[in-house]
């Protein structure tokens, strides 16, 4: 294997451990403004001056740990959060109903709004900048401000 200096490293076996990258929904207007994903430092950093301040409707779309640990603290600011995911219940899939149930409960507590199983089906935004309607192939729309 050669690495871009031009160094060479020779190898009887080779274990690729390079890691994943945060799948784009492919959904019309997944690419506005507004629409984020979330992995590294920076988009947390990026994230956090965004929802800091409070007062926006924030959708979260998956309900597995990161949007979760993410409503989470969007809610914890003071924004309007809603999430979606396409189970019955989240991190369902991961620790199963019952304490999915309960982070669920948890979440409903801090006034996060669940949306599930719903699909997200479109993102319609003004001016190709923000992202104000997330629609779920049942035609109802969610407002976001961001
Ligand atoms: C926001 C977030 C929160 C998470 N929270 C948790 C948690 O609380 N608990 C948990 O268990 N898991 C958590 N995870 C999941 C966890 O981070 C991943 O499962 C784990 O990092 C995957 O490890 P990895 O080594 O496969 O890939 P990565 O950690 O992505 O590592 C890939 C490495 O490969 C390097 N690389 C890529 N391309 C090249 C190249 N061409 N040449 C040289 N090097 C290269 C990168 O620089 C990087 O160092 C979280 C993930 C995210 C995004």
């Amino acid at each position: 294997m050669h690495l871009r200096s031009g160094t060479g490293l020779p190898f009887s076996k080779l274990l690729i451990a390079t890691g994943a990258q945060p799948r784009r929904i492919p959904l019309p207007g997944s690419d506005l403004a507004g629409v984020m994903t979330f992995r590294t430092f920076n988009d947390s950093r990026r994230l956090k001056e965004e929802l800091s301040g409070g007062g926006r409707n924030v959708v979260m779309i998956g309900s597995g740990w990161i949007g979760m640990e993410l409503a989470a603290a969007a809610s914890s600011y003071g924004n309007a959060v809603t999430l979606l995911g396409l189970e019955d219940v989240p991190l369902g899939v991961a620790i199963g109903p019952e304490l999915g149930g309960f982070f669920r409960s948890l979440h409903e507590k801090h006034g996060v709004q669940f949306r599930l199983p719903a699909s997200a089906a479109e993102i319609t935004g003004v001016g190709a900048r923000r992202a104000p309607l997330s629609r779920t192939p049942a035609r109802s729309s969610l407002p976001t401000s961001w």
